[in-house]
């Protein structure tokens, strides 16, 4: 079982739903290890914290992560809980504008990076016979927006690949269930909100912005977006003892989106 604190892996931990995954998991007390590309959003994020490594890495390349996951393994002897959420956004990008080189760069960060993650991570908790695995999506791999192509499809596998752990490693204690958000106040929505506001029909006189919130208004039942801690308190939970029974689940987070 867990021991305490609980070890905690994050990637994409610099900005948004990754940072404040982080912030909720040190406020219960347990060790975060950030993973960004940034060094310095993850100092940032880490400066509020007690708690805390960073590990300033591509989640695209598959032997830089697996020697930091190892090394996390060495020094702290258990890695209780992943969450996988570095990701990047090719936005409005149809199949008429996607490069091969668009759909590779993509790809290789939203899917093929949470693999490389995953794939080391999942044998410390296999030996540890623990772990939550928390992989995150976006409300874009069932309803295409106004995101790419690319990432549509690498958000759909990566819920395609966590069902299929949560079959591979339910035996070994280890769930895996996915967060789908829907609009949610982070650098990437931010683009995506613009590039709302651009796409619906502007009834307000050429304000993108003034546009984007009509559509909120009329699209999201909850007529506003989330907050990346709405997110955050999802993630918690299903890292939390009461959710140990909850495996291969998509959860959406989006203020009733999707049922709409
Ligand atoms: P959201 O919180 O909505 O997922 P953000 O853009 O706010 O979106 O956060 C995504 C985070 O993922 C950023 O901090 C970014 O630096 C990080 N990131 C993007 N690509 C990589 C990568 N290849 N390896 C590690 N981290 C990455």
């Amino acid at each position: 079982m867990t021991s305490h604190p609980r070890n905690i892996v994050i990637t994409g931990a610099g900005s948004g739903i990754g940072a404040a995954a982080a912030r909720a998991f040190a406020a219960s007390g347990d060790r975060v290890h950030l993973v960004d590309l940034s060094q310095e959003r993850l100092d940032t994020v880490a400066a509020d914290l007690d708690q805390v490594t960073t590990h300033r890495i591509d989640v695209s390349d598959a032997h830089e992560v697996r020697a930091a996951i190892e090394s996390i393994d060495v020094e702290f002897g258990s890695i209780d809980v992943l969450v996988s959420n570095a990701g990047i956004f090719d936005g409005l990008a149809g199949i008429q504008e996607t490069t091969y080189e668009l759909w590779d760069r993509i790809i290789s960060v939203n899917l093929t990076g949470a693999f490389n993650v995953i794939k080391p991570v999942s044998e410390v908790m296999v030996r540890q016979k623990f772990g939550r695995i928390i992989t995150i999506s976006s409300i874009a791999a069932t309803r295409t927006l106004p995101d790419g192509l690319s990432y549509d499809a690498s958000k759909a596998g990566l819920e395609g690949m966590t069902r299929r752990l949560a079959v591979d490693l339910g035996a070994y204690g280890i769930t895996a269930n996915t967060v789908a958000p829907g609009v949610i106040n982070t650098s990437i929505q931010e683009t995506s909100h613009e590039l709302l506001g651009g796409m619906i029909p502007d009834t307000t006189g050429g304000d993108n912005i003034a546009a984007n919130a009509n559509f909120l208004e009329t699209a999201v039942p909850a007529r506003r977006s989330g907050q990346p801690s709405e997110i955050a308190a999802t993630i918690h939970f299903l890292a939390s003892t009461g959710a140990a029974y909850i495996n291969g689940e998509v959860i959406h987070v989006d203020g009733g989106w999707i049922a709409s």
